[in-house]
């Protein structure tokens, strides 16, 4: 479960402080999926990434799974993050230089090496996004929804509790986007995880089992 309690965020900037998450609070369930829209530069993307704790709030609390993450030490933190949160980005932040397979076991290399178990994860995802053919191919070789997908299949490797994702349809085309949506919801439902979509489509959003939108820092259910 994911418990978000009056989250608050500024940057700095020229004159007033920019307040772009002024009172932010949401709870959603495992096997639970949420679409946050809004305007550009409304804060979506830094609201992900304070859920991922790549940056800090500068007031209110996050729990996942009753645990506040920004409680604990930096070496920790580092180590909830790998194995609670899979980020899934719009340009899907592949390596270029590592195979398909190299990319998903990525999350691995933190914790020392791949072991059998999760190598053998790593091939059933990269089957459930078809992508079983791939596995050796380097990001460049693939089309943009296969490295959407080799970028999902990435997320899943750790069964985390909480996906976040980025745009993750937003390069491509329609049908494609429809296929990666589904892929992607099919894998967060088996694996009962939360995810938490920020998405500019309609068709997207509309997927998700909740809709907010973010305006004026506040999350408003529509
Ligand atoms: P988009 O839909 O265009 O991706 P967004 O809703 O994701 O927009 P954010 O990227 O969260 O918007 O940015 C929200 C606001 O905070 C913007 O005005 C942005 O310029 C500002 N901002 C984001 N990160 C920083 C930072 N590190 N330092 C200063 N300002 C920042
Ligand atoms: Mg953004």
């Amino acid at each position: 479960r994911l418990l978000v309690e009056h989250l608050q965020k500024s940057f700095p900037a020229a004159g007033e402080p920019l307040h772009v998450l002024r009172d932010i609070c949401m709870e959603v369930s495992g096997g639970q999926s949420l679409a946050i829209v809004g305007p550009s530069g409304s804060g979506k993307s830094t609201l992900l990434q304070i859920l991922g704790t790549l940056d800090r709030p500068d007031g209110g609390t996050v729990k996942v799974d009753g645990e506040d993450p920004f409680l604990l030490d930096q070496q920790q933190v580092a180590h909830w993050r790998n194995q609670k949160v899979g980020f899934i980005f719009q340009d899907h932040h592949l390596l270029p230089h590592l195979s398909v397979m190299e990319n998903v076991l990525i999350p691995t290399l933190a914790g020392g090496r791949a072991n059998a178990p999760l190598i053998e994860r790593a091939k059933e995802l990269l089957q459930a996004v078809g992508l079983s053919d791939r596995v050796g191919h380097l990001p460049g070789m693939l089309s943009g929804g296969e490295r959407e997908r080799v970028a999902i299949a990435r997320a899943l490797l750790m069964s985390p509790s909480l996906i976040l994702a980025d745009e993750p349809t937003g390069n491509l085309d329609r049908r494609t986007a429809e296929a990666v949506t589904e892929v992607l919801q099919s894998l967060q439902r088996d694996n009962n995880a939360i995810l938490i979509c920020v998405t500019h489509s309609e068709t997207l959003a509309a997927a998700m089992d909740q809709r907010h939108e973010l305006l004026d820092g506040k999350l408003v259910r529509s």
